[in-house]
């Protein structure tokens, strides 16, 4: 089944860059793709969650030790 883009009723392909969006061939817009709750995909969901955790954790930490060097450098002046 073919997802119709809402602004121009063209067909929607999915984004080769990021498969969760789909893309316009038309507008050149991104939309989401709609979330289907198949238990097929509830697997592939969790996984994606638990990296978006732990990248959202390592994020926090690199930010951190920004904040920590810049603590230390100004320290130094
Ligand atoms: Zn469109």
């Amino acid at each position: 089944m073919a997802r119709k883009c809402p602004t121009c009723g063209g067909e929607l392909i999915q984004n080769p860059k990021n498969p969760a969006y789909l893309l316009c061939t038309n507008c050149n817009k991104n939309y989401k793709t709609p979330s289907n709750n198949g238990s097929s995909n509830s697997k592939k969901n969790l996984r994606k969650q638990r990296f978006a955790s732990i990248a959202k954790q390592k994020s926090m930490q690199l930010q951190r030790f920004v904040q920590t060097v810049r603590k230390s450098k100004a320290a130094e002046y």
